[in-house]
């Protein structure tokens, strides 16, 4: 997951790498008491997790307390880049000469980390890359050895850095990468990178992606209440993957996989009318009669949906136990919907006979597109 701006800030500085003053703010009226706090013009930021919020009119400056607390008071009743901020960070103004860029991320072509600096910061790496390439240096680093003095000096001397500030960046490059690898990050970026008139450096901006496959060995961090929406919360707690949608039809699928698929054969027979995808669901390893309640439960607790698609494929999991947690769902929810299910593995016969005795309709082709036709005529109340 990505984590907030004052939250990767906080580790940054942690590695000595200078960051402006400041504090999070989730009222306006804290965002008023932290801008008198700071005695000087402050700039308002959007805490959502996206880049480009400069240009969305998440990130303002405010020469006074009242005017940081207008701010934080319109961007936090607005959303930036779809998303709402729950809190703005109040920081001090940093005065810009020049910006920099410092990013790592891991490059799984060559299994080692990317570390990329320039000196044309600021704007979108992306769009720097496209106009002037010659400007981001790259410097393949391994991961086992880390990014060595010498290494980081001579990225920094070949981005064309003046010779003043070499050792400055160079040190930042040092502590960024420190962050990069004790968090076990998939990218950590620093754009930009500001060069104060008087030659100081200070990361103005900051962007922290850590890898949830090591979240085991960092316990303090907690995934789950970072996804701001309640389903994917849940999910994530039963081990499955959620993302609402927004359609008629709730889907329960095992792998991303048949998931993507099944939403995509959806999404296109119902061509724009009713019919679509109303979440993507996937169930993850193993399938238990627990694992499938859960799911059920999660589906039909989105009031728009109209009708259930279940499309696993088992494999050797014993998905007639899925199957009896299935029925247990149904048997308690809360308003009836038509379900249709195609299960396949081990044991299916027993599977669709407990699905049957649900009130399921089972669909036993091997093709998902049967399956997907099948929901779409229960959802127009047509007969089978
Ligand atoms: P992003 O748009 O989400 O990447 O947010 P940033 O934190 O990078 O801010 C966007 C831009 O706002 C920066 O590139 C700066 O040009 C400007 N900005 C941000 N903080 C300051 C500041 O303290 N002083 C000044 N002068 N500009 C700032
Ligand atoms: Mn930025």
């Amino acid at each position: 997951v990505r984590l907030h701006e004052h939250e990767a800030k906080q580790l940054y500085a942690g590695q000595g790498i200078p960051v402006p003053a400041g504090g999070v703010a989730r009222h306006a009226s804290q965002a008023r008491a932290l801008a008198a706090d700071l005695q000087r013009p402050v700039v308002v930021k959007a805490q959502v997790l996206a880049g480009g919020r400069g240009k969305a009119g998440g990130v303002r400056l405010a020469s006074t307390p009242d005017e940081a607390q207008a701010l934080a008071a319109q961007i936090l009743s607005a959303t930036v880049r779809g998303l709402r901020p729950e809190a703005v960070l109040v920081e001090e103004q940093i005065e810009i000469a020049q910006e920099y860029y410092l990013g790592i991320t891991v490059d799984g072509t060559c299994g080692r980390s990317a570390v990329v600096v320039s000196t044309r910061g600021g704007v979108d790496v992306e769009e720097v890359a496209r106009v002037h390439p010659e400007a981001l240096v790259t410097q393949h680093v391994d991961p086992l050895a880390g990014l060595g003095p010498a290494q980081a000096a001579s990225l920094v001397a070949r981005a064309g850095v003046p010779e003043a500030l070499g050792a400055g960046v160079a040190r930042v490059l040092e502590a960024l990468y420190a962050v990069f690898a004790g968090e076990e990050a998939l990218i950590a970026e620093i754009n930009p990178l500001v060069v104060t008139p008087e030659g100081g450096l200070v990361a103005v901006d900051a962007v922290l992606e850590v890898d949830d496959a090591a979240g085991f060995r960092h316990p303090g961090r907690d995934p789950v209440s970072r996804l701001t929406d309640p389903r994917a919360a849940r999910a994530r707690q039963l081990g499955m993957t959620f993302v609402e949608l927004g359609g008629e039809v709730g889907l329960i699928c095992s792998g991303a996989g048949l998931g993507m698929a099944t939403v995509d054969l959806l999404a296109d027979q119902a061509a724009g009318g009713v019919g679509r995808p109303a979440n993507f669901l996937e169930t993850g390893g193993g399938i238990t009669g627990e694992l499938m309640a859960g799911a059920m439960e999660l589906v039909l607790s989105q009031p728009h949906v109209r009708a259930v698609l279940i499309n696993v494929y088992g494999g050797i999991n014993p998905i007639h136990e899925g199957a009896l947690g299935i029925a247990a769902a149904l048997a308690r929810a809360p308003r009836p919907v038509p379900v249709v299910a195609k299960a396949l593995g081990n044991r299916q016969e027993e599977t669709w006979e407990i699905l049957r005795q649900a009130g399921v309709e089972v669909v036993t082709g091997i093709e998902t597109e049967g399956a997907v036709a099948a929901v779409l005529r229960r959802l127009r109340g047509e007969a089978g």
